[in-house]
């Protein structure tokens, strides 16, 4: 039986905890180890296309996530100083388009939402403050070497799975690169809807395009509170989540000679604004060896210009668990036709979201060609150019990408 057999996950991040869910959906016992103390709430936004929330309905958090989330109406493209460019239609027509919602959520809300399903599932064990180091592979699968504060531990499975983040101590255990600084740092805020002008509450996710930097912003928390995310390209290169940012530092990047006034004074409300440089890196090969692999962005780290790392993690742990379920007597094998189902998609996203961030931040001469091009083609046009990201399904391995899929320009978000 299927369930007497135990999957290893170092890392309960979003693709952690979405592949713990689904393993165990599909009659794995599964033991989730987490370095933190406790999963505590990020606070910021994210966005969940289509192609990451079906799979998160079909695993049964609908309505659960349904209590918090937002759905924005549109994506609202426009320049530094004001200008219209396009309105990407979303809300009901992107749910009749591609059979499921897009949404914009708290990342704590969509945390706790997985983390309690978790947690009520008795075949997943999670284990927090346990940091994965090693591993070792012999005859009845593996053993995986832990640190639990002073203490040493073990565990043992059939499979490991390296859902460890972008920093993955098993991607260096794989002997992968490390990530590479891509010159931009994005500034992150949450701040109540009630403190921002009526310009900036509106139901959509908005994007303003400058040179050298941009801004996008969109309701979260049922539309009470307002995230905002400014990327700019810049040199500071610290890994992290919680480095503080001073605001006056953060408006030097947004001169009053390019950006209107209503977005520099949107981006002195936040009293605090935290600090993330960005990191990705060119798409590995290889991901794993024997029954070892590594998911979400310990796989495929990317910028965050697409709006889809952690989409990438949810598809990932839906691909590995249909194909771990698929022959669980040969965990290597699963894992060889699950990776080999996601390099193909994965490496486009990472590219297309770096095209995205060169294309984001064109100076004026060249900027003028971008946006004749999203005025011209109108919102309905930008939004089918995405069907080859958020049509996807689970489907056999190889063929999850749709022939003739060409992530060229996508008009996107953060
Ligand atoms: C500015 C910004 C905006 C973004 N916006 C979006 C968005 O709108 N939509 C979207 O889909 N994505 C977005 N992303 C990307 C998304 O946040 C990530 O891709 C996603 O969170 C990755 O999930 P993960 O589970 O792979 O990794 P993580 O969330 O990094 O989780 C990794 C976990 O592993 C743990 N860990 C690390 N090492 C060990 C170890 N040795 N042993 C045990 N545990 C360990 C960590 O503590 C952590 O809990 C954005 C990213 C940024 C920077």
């Amino acid at each position: 039986m299927a369930s007497s057999r135990n999957v290893i996950i170092a890392g309960a991040g979003i693709g952690g905890l979405s592949a713990a869910l689904m393993l165990a959906q599909s009659g794995f016992r599964v033991t989730l180890l987490e370095q933190a103390e406790r999963l505590s709430e990020t606070g910021a936004g994210i966005q969940l296309s289509p192609n990451a929330t079906r799979i998160l309905i079909a695993l049964g958090l609908g309505e659960r996530l349904r209590a918090d989330v937002f759905v924005p109406e549109a994506v609202a493209i426009k320049t530094a100083s004001g200008g219209r460019l396009a309105r990407i239609p979303l809300g009901e027509a992107a749910e009749r388009r591609y059979g499921a919602p897009y949404w914009a959520i708290h990342r704590g809300d969509l945390q706790t939402a997985l983390l309690d399903a978790v947690q009520a599932n008795p075949d997943i064990v999670l284990r927090l403050g346990t940091k994965v180091e090693n591993f070792v592979e012999h005859a009845k699968g593996l053993s995986v070497a832990c640190r639990r504060g002073a203490f040493a531990a073990d565990e043992h499975g059939i499979a490991l799975i390296g859902a460890d983040g972008l920093w993955s101590a098993l991607r260096s255990r794989l002997k992968h690169p490390a990530p590479q600084f891509r010159q931009r740092t994005a500034w992150r805020a949450l701040v109540p809807v009630e403190s921002v002008e009526e310009e900036f509450r509106a139901p959509e996710v908005q994007l303003w395009l400058g040179r050298n930097a941009h801004v996008v912003h969109y309701p979260v928390k049922s539309g009470t509170l307002i995230n905002i995310v400014a990327i700019v390209n810049d040199n500071w290169a610290q890994p992290g989540w919680a480095a503080e940012g001073e605001r006056e530092e953060l408006l030097a990047h947004f001169s009053p000679w390019s950006w209107c006034l209503p977005v520099r004074e949107f981006l002195s409300v936040p009293d605090r604004w935290l600090k993330w440089a960005l990191y990705d890196m060119p798409p590995l090969n290889v991901w794993g060896d024997g029954p070892v692999t590594l998911l979400g962005d310990a796989a495929h780290p990317m910028l965050p210009f697409l709006a889809q790392g952690a989409a990438m993690a949810i598809e990932d742990a839906a691909v590995l668990a249909d194909n771990l379920a698929r022959t669980p007597d040969d965990p290597a094998a699963a894992i060889r036709r699950y990776e080999r189902a996601r390099r193909k998609r994965t490496a486009q996203v990472q590219q297309a979201a770096r095209g995205n961030g060169r294309i984001y931040h064109l100076p004026a001469a060249e900027a003028v060609l971008r946006n004749l091009f999203l005025r011209v083609a109108g919102g309905k046009l930008l939004l089918r150019r995405y069907n080859w990201l958020y049509d996807w399904r689970t489907a056999p391995p190889g063929t999850t990408v749709r022939p003739g899929a060409l992530p060229r320009l996508q008009a996107g978000e953060d």
